[in-house]
């Protein structure tokens, strides 16, 4: 008796494994295996939006600056400066009074960047001196492999596309540590301040050009080198961006092959999930929009953050080509809009239960995660979503029979953080934070469960057929 009472008052928290149907678990594996492929060529923002594009070509899907207009059924895309796009289906509906179905994500991870005079020689060693991009744990990125991706561009407007330590024939660089026996100082410090920025060098050399007289010779070794193969110098490193990312491939976790360990999973999970049920799409009603954005991790901000004007004017061109613009219909066509900011969460994990509220922590296995609210110390910076707005939500979630939970990121005053979602709700859509929970976050190798990643597709695909 009050076990039928319970089971149908109680919110259900049942893990996505139990009680599968025949034929469900292949289906999980299967977005997965894509997932993990799509990951191992795109680490970095560049290379996941020229990896998004050769998919979306052959999906069908044409630069929007190549048409001339638009109607329903067309699919579209902008680039923005190779680091991030956005991607439309246009919808039957009257977007004026419909507005659109977005889904946002953003495709940079925290990394290591190169300064902009990187090359020095210490003590026999060439190294690159690097500044770290977003937020890190700084010693999980000392002695482990990490390779090298980027473009190095020269005055003449020639861009060098650098990507080195993937292959199995690569070299890989590394950032060395102190040995235990004399670090006794070192364990002393606190976590935080164990390396400092500045002692993030990467080794990356160590033979002495071949000549007596000439100073730093294993820098000059190392240049010469760089010359003959991209023909550049050191002052080309100026004009350069280059990242260091894990050497790390994207595996199967576990015995029962449950999981995906990967680098970049925070945010790439979320933007490779909506750009595959993008993919998919035909004959939808509302205009369904992806975006994937950049600078996420370090504010949103520049000419490919969310922060920039760049989107405003993806939808302007929308409403040009459509044949319908006039004076504020950006503005009202946003007003109408709902948007799902897909980013990930922090997944509960067990051995650091304290930091987490065991009753609104995200559990990796039951299905994507949805954040009312995100922000810090009494939800500042939140955009909290309407309650009418969550309502609508999980009224598709359960129609469609989606497991998902309604989660927050950590206990109260324990930190805290953002996503994209308050940069559309500025401009009035209805938004709410939509993603995946994530094990490790912003470490080198981040653990998701292969059932919230087939979850977050089916839920990124409902949003947009809905
Ligand atoms: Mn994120
Ligand atoms: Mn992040």
């Amino acid at each position: 008796m009050s076990e039928n009472l319970k089971e149908k008052l109680f919110t259900k928290r049942e893990c996505g494994w139990e009680n599968l149907e025949e034929g469900k678990k292949e289906e999980i594996l299967k977005v997965s295996d894509k997932y993990m492929a799509f990951l191992n060529k795109a680490k970095t923002e560049r290379e996941f939006i020229k990896e998004a594009k050769k998919l979306a070509d052959e999906n069908g899907f044409t630069d929007i600056m190549n048409k001339q207009e638009l109607r329903p059924g067309d699919k579209i895309y902008f680039i923005n400066r190779e680091k991030s796009m956005y991607l439309a289906v246009i919808g039957e509906n009257n977007i004026e009074e419909d507005g659109m179905h977005i889904i946002g994500s953003h495709v940079d991870s925290p990394r290591l960047d190169l300064k902009p005079n990187p090359v020095g020689e210490e003590g026999g060693f060439a190294y690159f001196k690097t500044h770290y991009y977003g937020g890190i744990k700084k010693y999980q990125w000392t002695t482990i492999p990490l390779s090298l991706h980027g473009v190095i561009v020269k005055t003449t407007g020639e861009k060098i596309e650098v990507n080195i330590g993937e292959k199995e024939e690569d070299p890989i660089f590394t950032i060395t540590d102190l040995l235990p026996h004399l670090a006794q100082d070192q364990m002393e410090k606190k976590l935080k301040n164990g390396i400092d920025g500045e002692d993030l060098k990467l080794l990356i050399g160590s033979i002495p050009y071949d000549d007596e007289k000439v100073q730093e010779k294993v820098k000059l070794n190392i240049l010469n080198l760089l010359n003959q193969k991209y023909g550049i110098t050191e002052t080309d490193f100026m004009s350069a961006e280059l990242e260091l990312v894990p050497a790390f491939r994207a595996r199967t976790l576990g015995f029962d092959n449950s999981m995906v360990a990967a680098y970049g999973q925070d945010d790439k999970v979320c933007a490779y999930t909506s750009l595959a049920a993008m993919m998919g799409l035909e004959n939808v009603k509302n205009t369904a929009i992806c975006i994937l954005s950049d600078k996420e991790e370090i504010g949103s901000m520049g000419n490919t953050g969310m922060e920039s004007h760049m989107f405003d004017f993806f939808v302007s061109e929308i409403l040009n080509k459509l044949g319908i613009n006039k004076p504020n219909l950006l503005d009202k066509v946003f007003c109408f809009s709902k948007m799902l900011s897909s980013d990930v969460d922090a997944g509960y994990d067990p051995i650091y239960a304290q930091v987490s509220d065991s009753l609104n922590a995200g559990y990796l296995g039951r299905g994507i995660t949805l954040n009312k609210y995100t922000g810090a110390r009494g939800k500042s910076g939140a955009s909290d979503a309407n309650a009418e707005y969550v309502a609508w939500v999980r009224n598709i979630l359960e129609k469609n029979e989606i497991k998902y939970q309604i989660t927050e990121l950590g206990k109260v005053d324990i930190g805290g953080g953002g996503t994209i979602a308050y940069i559309l709700a500025n401009k009035g859509t209805d938004v709410i934070d939509c993603g995946v929970p994530v094990l490790s976050m912003h470490s080198p190798y981040e653990v998701t469960s292969k059932y919230d990643i087939y979850s977050a597709y089916k839920t990124y695909e409902t949003f947009w057929k809905e």
